[in-house]
């Protein structure tokens, strides 16, 4: 048996693995800066809900991000469900009306609708960019839409020209949900600063955390912003130069970020240019070593976008690589062939977004309206961000020697399916 590198036995069947184990989590990455930032503020004792002469961190968050973005205004929530919440209500949306949402997503995009006391409806994505098809949302048009929640998903923006220009169409509010996408960007815009109102998540897993939950609203429309300042806070008025009067001018919720968050997203926020530019310089290098193998489907940064690389998709063909072995057997091997030598391949969304259990009851569509959101779930496998920090290089490298060897075995992993067959 030879033992490590790209050759030799499998991991999977008792061979040495190429990484000795499967890859630790590493995000976020904390700093003294982030830690000197987060105790100023329990030192200072203002913690939530204030408002003082001095500008709080949430207060600063919200002015940098805006200043980032170049956008009017931001709002920080409590968390990035709370933050599309927030928005659709914002603009207005309740029940009775539509709101179209991809049908690959997480699964927040579309239970904030459903908060919200509207229908979700679902459109497909494109097959390759894996955001929402332009067309399939048209076709999902009906006189009760009133909204579609484009995502930016995995850090691609979605084809927002062509998504406008439905909406535009059709009279539809646009809220995009960048939960995924921060520094991504679309013909040079980055995403959240095209003139809709935009959502942002910063729970810790995405590529701008604070150290536990999150959210933010960026508009440059004043009012939207002004409505979603009062229902964070129980639909109060805040003003710095009062006290607080307990007047509760709308229904409200209780979302509000708080300063600890706050003060550590802000710190990020200094090493976030370069841990984004770190972390596209990685993957490039990574994904050239993976484009010219059979049967594989790389994710792709099409041109007019930049990618954020939240997550890797990977889409096989596998009746190719694989002939005759039934797909989702087929998927199932290769992801622990890969994670047998290290390499943490996972699914991210084991289903159709509308075919979740909880949201299936409220479904008025069938699987016809999203095959290709079934196809690219059925034959893909991702990487995601916990393993792409800015200091992975090496460590994607590891992941490209994994991926090579595995292909470079096919032959052993066909054996085992159709001995599993017998
Ligand atoms: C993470 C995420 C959300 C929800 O954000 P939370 O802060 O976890 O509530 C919404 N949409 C997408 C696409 C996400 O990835």
């Amino acid at each position: 048996m030879v033992t490590g590198g790209t050759v030799g036995e499998l991991a999977l069947t008792g061979g040495e693995p190429v990484l000795g184990e499967l890859a630790p989590v590493s995000w976020p990455r904390t700093t003294d800066a982030d830690r000197a930032a987060v105790l100023a503020v329990l030192d200072s004792n203002v913690l939530v809900s204030d408002r003082t002469t001095e500008e709080t961190a949430v207060e600063r968050l919200e002015r940098s991000w805006a200043e980032y973005l170049g956008v009017r205004r931001c709002v920080g929530v409590s968390n990035g469900t709370t933050a599309i919440e927030l928005a659709l209500l914002a603009h207005g949306v309740g029940p009775g009306d539509e709101v179209v949402v991809p049908a690959l997503t997480f699964v927040a995009t579309a239970m904030a609708v459903v908060h919200v006391g509207a229908t979700p409806v679902y459109a497909d994505v494109h097959p390759t960019t894996f955001t929402m098809s332009a067309d399939s949302l048209a076709a999902e048009i009906t006189e009760r839409t009133k909204a579609v929640v484009p995502v930016h998903l995995h850090g691609l923006s979605a084809d927002l020209a062509a998504i406008d220009e439905v909406a535009g169409r059709h009279g539809l509010v646009v809220i995009e949900d960048a939960a995924q996408a921060q520094g991504a960007r679309y013909r040079g815009v980055l995403s959240g600063a095209s003139g809709h109102t935009a959502t942002f998540s910063l729970q810790m897993t995405k590529n701008l955390p604070t150290c536990g939950e999150g959210g933010l609203v960026v508009t440059d429309d004043e009012r939207v912003a002004d409505r979603i300042v009062q229902m964070r806070q129980f639909g109060e008025t805040i003003r710095a130069d009062r006290p607080r009067r307990y007047v509760s001018h709308r229904l409200g919720f209780n979302a509000k970020l708080n300063n600890v968050q706050a003060a550590y997203t802000a710190s990020q926020l200094e090493r976030f240019d370069a841990y984004h530019a770190a972390r596209r310089a990685n993957v490039a290098a990574f994904l050239s070593r993976l484009d010219h193998l059979d049967g594989l489907t790389c994710p792709s940064e099409p041109d007019g976008y930049e990618h954020a690389w939240h997550i890797l998709r990977f889409v096989v063909d596998f009746d190719r690589i694989l002939p005759g072995v039934d797909t989702a057997a087929a998927r199932n091997l290769l992801m622990r062939a890969l994670r047998a030598e290290g390499l943490p391949a996972t699914r991210y969304q084991m289903m159709p977004l509308p075919e979740q259990p909880a949201l299936r009851p409220l479904a008025r569509q069938t699987p016809a309206s999203w095959p290709v959101t079934q196809d690219v779930v059925d034959r893909s496998f991702t990487l995601q961000q916990r393993h792409l920090p800015p200091d992975a290089g090496p460590l994607l490298q590891g992941f490209a020697d994994v991926v090579e060897k595995v292909w470079s075995q096919l032959k052993v992993l066909q054996q085992l399916a159709e001995g599993a067959d017998r």
